[in-house]
């Protein structure tokens, strides 16, 4: 069977079909036998036990029970319109319900006929009651009960279009016993001797139709250790590659950008601040290209160490920028960069969507002239019109919204040589991701604040005392102090969100009539938000209401209070961000979380964390507890990228730290992968690397 065979479209599946063949690439992005082999169960129920209607009560879980259906009856008109189907056992009688589908499914079963079913029960009414449950014929019993059941995320349009979790079973049945002759090891024996893994055809078999709870973690084991291997080990091939290969600029010389900067701080750096800035000083003298990501809290002074080594960049005769996310970010950027070096004489450019034409020429013309030494910007600075005279290090801001692809668009800019890349990453990350999402990087963390802050109080307050929470702001302002007032971005919309901002701006200018408040959104003119945001620096306006746009970079010392309305519909990561943005000054600071009454477990857990919490890391690491990764702010993409699709790096941290070391020590024998009983590692990477074009573009 040629090695094509995996990549056969679903169509050809038994069973499948072009109208399921669509549906499937549509929701779930399945279009092959090898991406619907990988489309792993999230969960299992456990079908080794029938139940009797007798022994249900209170809240139950998915269960399976043997009887048969007494009769149908339609219930309800028109929309409401459901089938009821009144199952016993002997034991007593719970009802069967169906909103779809009504008579093929009446016409399907057969009043009397013993059958298995499985769902789960509900109590409402006095009685129990299963919607849309599975069933099969008792004749079907040993082959549907017993042992772990998996069940597949599935879609309403999946359901609508006839695959439910059973039929998604059977493709995968069929799916597997035409694969599994021709599923191939992936790793070479010597390996998985070492790490004592299951074989790889058999974690496929046992994470759909596992034979035991052992099988099925030995299986998730197995395939865990694939994702996360195969990343470190093309990683650190990258990131060795790199080491040996790219040659760097090198940068000798501490001259008068670097001097100037330090005398002119009217504060000691940090020793962490110190140790980093050594780091990369030693990075940057090395001769070899550096690339290195910053970590570290809100405001543990990232910008100030990235000027650093710009400066340094400048010092040897070479350009650098600095790229951020979003415009105001650049804009924020800029602006205090430019605080920082008016004094020493050093020009600093803007270049973002929204410049206009002329000056974008005289920058552009500055950069490729080489008389303009340092820019600011968005992603427009990687257009192919941007060409820079000596580009000697990027600094990038990265907020988790490049990726790696963004990235090696800024290396070719230096044409026959690379930059330095610096990144700043805005979210402090676990360890463990930061080594999978950044495992070809050198990491320096930055685990100290400057002396002074005061750790920020946090409070937790439900919209029904809003009241209370405008009296604090009253006093706060009373003495002197300036605020925040933060609404959430509602389900991406922007209209929603807007709606959200103006009726605050509404109520608080109600409460407040004597304050200056001004506001900030996304869609405004850049000179509007400018105006807004100096009016709010200076201290002329007390009070600064946005939507999320002032998540980070802000910098007001004065401001001693941040108040974020509906602070449940916010990411952890991005709450502590956004309350980093008060405790700069040297008065105290608070947070208010302001949340509706009822809150789910999951949200009181989170507001929680945060009010027990200032520490960045921790937070960032509950956060992945809860929501998994993937759903952190904007790393979903890094996580497709990946492709991982079972292992967690922030809660797997143990394999992700196993198998990095075990490539390490592989590669590190043999770092080509060269020998014959690497082979197989070699073939594979390459593999995945031709499967996943966003890879290609790295080297
Ligand atoms: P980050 O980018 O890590 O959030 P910033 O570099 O923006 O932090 O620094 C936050 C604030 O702290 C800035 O106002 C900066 O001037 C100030 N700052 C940076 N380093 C120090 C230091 N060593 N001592 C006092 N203040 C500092
Ligand atoms: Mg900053």
């Amino acid at each position: 069977m040629p090695q094509d065979f995996f990549h056969t479209p679903l169509t050809f599946l038994p069973s499948v079909g072009p109208r399921r063949a669509k549906v499937l690439a549509e929701e779930l992005d399945l279009y092959t036998y090898l991406d619907l082999l990988h489309y792993f169960p999230t969960k299992y129920v456990d079908r080794s036990r029938v139940y009797t209607i007798r022994e249900l009560r209170g809240e139950m879980p998915y269960v399976q029970l043997q009887g048969y259906i007494r009769d149908f009856k339609e219930v309800g008109e028109g929309r409401k319109k459901r089938l009821v189907g009144y199952f016993s056992d002997g034991t007593g009688t719970i009802e069967l319900v169906w909103f779809r589908s009504l008579s093929a499914i009446r016409h399907l079963y057969a009043e009397g006929r013993m059958y298995i079913i499985f769902g789960k029960p509900v109590y409402f009414n006095g009685a129990y009651s299963i919607t849309h449950p599975e069933i099969d014929d008792e004749s079907k019993a040993e082959q549907v009960s017993g042992g772990l059941m998996p069940v597949y995320p599935l879609t309403e349009k999946l359901r609508r279009a006839g695959i439910a979790s059973r039929q998604m079973r059977q493709l995968l049945y069929i799916l597997k016993e035409a694969c599994l002759p021709h599923i191939k090891e992936t790793l070479p024996e010597e390996v998985i001797q070492r790490a004592r893994l299951m074989s790889y055809a058999e974690a496929i078999n046992q994470i759909h139709f596992p034979e035991s709870k052992e099988g099925l973690e030995a299986a998730r084991r197995r395939l865990k250790f694939d994702e996360l291997f195969f990343i470190q080990l093309r990683l650190l091939s990258m990131k060795r590659e790199r080491k040996t290969l790219v040659p760097g600029l090198p940068f000798p010389r501490v001259g008068e950008g670097v001097k100037g900067l330090y005398a002119s701080l009217p504060f000691d750096l940090t020793g962490a601040q110190k140790r980093v800035i050594r780091e990369i000083q030693s990075d940057l003298v090395g001769g070899k290209q550096m690339n290195r990501l910053i970590q570290g809290d809100v405001g543990s002074g990232k910008t100030l160490v990235a000027l650093f080594s710009m400066l340094l960049a400048l010092d040897n005769g070479y350009q650098a920028c600095m790229m951020a996310p979003t415009e105001i970010l650049a804009r924020q950027h800029y602006a205090s960069l430019r605080e920082y070096l008016e004094p020493l004489g050093i020009e600093v450019g803007l270049l973002i969507g929204s410049t206009k034409k002329r000056e974008r020429r005289v920058l552009l013309e500055g950069l490729s002239k080489g008389s303009l030494r340092l820019i600011v910007g968005t992603h427009a600075l990687l257009e192919p019109v941007v060409q820079f005279h000596h580009l000697g290090l990027a600094v990038i801001d990265e907020q988790h919204r490049f990726g790696v692809v963004q990235r090696s668009g800024l290396w070719q800019k230096g044409e026959s040589y690379h930059p330095h890349i610096l990144i700043m990453s805005a979210t402090p990350i676990p360890r463990t991701l930061a080594m999978t999402l950044y495992g070809d990087l050198d990491i320096s963390v930055i685990d100290e604040l400057p002396p002074g802050r005061k750790p920020i109080e946090t409070y937790h307050q439900s919209e029904s005392h809003m009241y209370e929470v405008y009296q604090f702001l009253g006093a706060q302002i009373a003495e002197g102090r300036q605020a925040y007032v933060v609404f959430p971005m509602i389900e991406e919309s922007e209209e929603a969100s807007m709606r959200a901002l103006e009726e605050g701006v509404r109520r608080y200018t109600e409460y407040f009539p004597e304050l200056k408040i001004v506001h900030v959104h996304g869609k405004m003119k850049p000179e509007e938000k400018d105006e807004a945001m100096r009016s709010f620096s200076s201290g002329e306006a007390q009070l600064l209401l946005a939507t999320t746009v002032i998540e980070v970079g802000v910098n007001v010392p004065n401001a001693s209070v941040m108040v974020i309305e509906g602070a449940n519909r916010f990411g952890l990561s991005q709450l502590h961000q956004l309350r980093g943005r008060v405790g700069r000054g040297a008065s105290q600071s608070y947070c208010i979380l302001v949340t509706g009454n009822e809150l789910g477990e999951e949200a009181k857990r989170r507001i929680a964390i945060m009010v027990e919490s200032n520490d960045g890391f921790e937070i960032a690491e509950e956060d992945m507890r809860l929501r998994g990764f993937g759903e952190i702010d904007g790393t979903r993409q890094s996580g497709q990228q990946l492709s991982l699709r079972i292992a967690n790096p922030a809660l797997d941290g143990a394999m992700v730290q196993y198998t990095r070391e075990l490539a390490e020590s592989i590669l590190s024998e043999d770092p080509e992968l060269s020998l014959p009983k690497n082979s197989l590692l070699r073939h594979r990477l390459q593999e995945i690397y031709y499967e996943r074009p966003n890879w290609s573009q790295i080297s």
